[in-house]
């Protein structure tokens, strides 16, 4: 049962957690304590917070799931619920569910009244190894992902595995992607035991992911150097995914599903630019195609996926930055890549 403290806030597991949990609520006079919920963490997970939770709750905030609803329109209406409900600055606001209702929730609390107190329990695979760390909080713009938004640390956040239980098999597998993420990124070893094990979430995992992730966000907390490694396959793998959402005849693709794609379509660039062996880039392709199926993309599409590109946050000065890898367990931000590599990338991911 451990801890992690990250650069200002502390991440705790399993049974520490909810100690953390009521110690704190016992410890601060909270004027009011709220929920923020979507509809199925409020079926599935409500009952198992209310039990490990001491405290009284006032009131229970219930958003729509999924990513379409990360929005403004949606922080409206929690803005004004918190309001009705009597919020004021010295109200917590607890997030439980996946990455929309912690980033949503948390972007909230930090305008509500100027910015009020707010923990996270995150519930999904996804929230738990990535949005746990790092106090990144926001919305979407249209498809455009994470464009509005603050970073600021939640007081605590708590990751309790056994909310995975009532987990999707296909949201745990969109999560595990993030993982094998941090094994490309810094950790050849990690990367290895990973994909030889196959899906995985057990608590030890993702403490060592969400080890990875508070090692970078410490050292680089405002994402000048060192946290743009966090980003491989996001570049893309974001315009992939935007592409999708906006989409009306495709189906819409998880985040860890389209950063899957990101993370080939990258590991190529990084074969032309950056000294990735192809037998690592080979390795790459393989381990994603083996949990990940691969998605048709036509010509047409790639040209639109293209053009999403450009609203990247990651854009500077009109240039397109990636991180790319130099070797499997090691990245390198700040490369400026051509044009058609990014079509030869797509060519390569759609080889047999
Ligand atoms: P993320 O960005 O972390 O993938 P989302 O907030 O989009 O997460 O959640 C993915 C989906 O899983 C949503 O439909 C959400 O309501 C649902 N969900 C989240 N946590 C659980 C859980 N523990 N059990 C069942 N469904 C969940
Ligand atoms: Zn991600």
């Amino acid at each position: 049962m451990q801890s992690v403290i990250t650069t200002s806030h502390e991440v705790h597991f399993d049974a520490v957690a909810k100690e953390a949990l009521n110690q704190s609520i016992k410890a601060n006079t909270y004027s009011k304590i709220f929920v923020l919920v979507d509809q199925n963490t409020n079926t599935y997970c409500l009952p198992l917070f209310h039990k490990m939770f001491d405290g009284e709750v006032d009131a229970i905030i219930t958003i729509a799931p999924g990513e379409p609803n990360k929005h403004i329109e949606t922080c409206l209406k929690v803005w004004e619920a918190l309001s009705d409900l009597g919020g004021d600055r010295k109200s917590l606001l607890i997030n439980l569910g996946g990455g929309v209702v912690t980033d949503l929730g948390g972007f909230v609390a930090c305008t509500f009244k100027r910015g009020i107190d707010f923990i996270n329990i995150p519930t999904t695979l996804l929230a738990m190894v990535d949005a746990s760390v790092g106090g990144k909080n926001g919305v979407d713009l249209g498809p455009l992902k994470n464009q509005i938004g603050v970073i600021q640390q939640p007081k605590m956040v708590l990751v309790l595995p056994s909310f995975l239980k009532t987990l999707p098999e296909r949201e745990i597998i969109s999560g595990f992607a993030e993982m094998l993420k941090h094994g490309l990124i810094v950790d050849r070893e990690y990367w290895n035991t990973l994909r030889s094990n196959g899906v995985s979430k057990d608590v030890q995992s993702i403490l060592k992911s969400v080890n990875i992730k508070s090692d970078i966000v410490t050292e680089d907390p405002r994402e000048n150097g060192v946290r743009k490694k966090l980003n491989f396959g996001h570049t893309l793998g974001h315009a992939v995914e935007s592409f999708f959402l906006e989409s009306n005849n495709r189906d819409t693709l998880l985040h860890g599903e389209a950063i899957a794609i990101g993370m080939i379509l990258e590991a190529y660039l990084a074969h032309k630019l950056t000294g990735l062996s192809k037998l690592d880039l080979d390795e790459i392709k393989e381990t994603f195609l083996r949990f990940y199926p691969k998605v048709d993309i036509s010509t047409k599409e790639i040209s639109k996926i293209k053009s999403l590109l450009i609203h990247d946050k990651k854009n500077s000065h009109g240039n397109i930055n990636f991180v790319l890898l130099n070797e499997i367990g090691n990245a390198v931000v700040d490369i400026k890549v051509p044009d058609e590599l990014i079509d030869e990338a797509f060519t390569y991911y759609k080889l047999p």
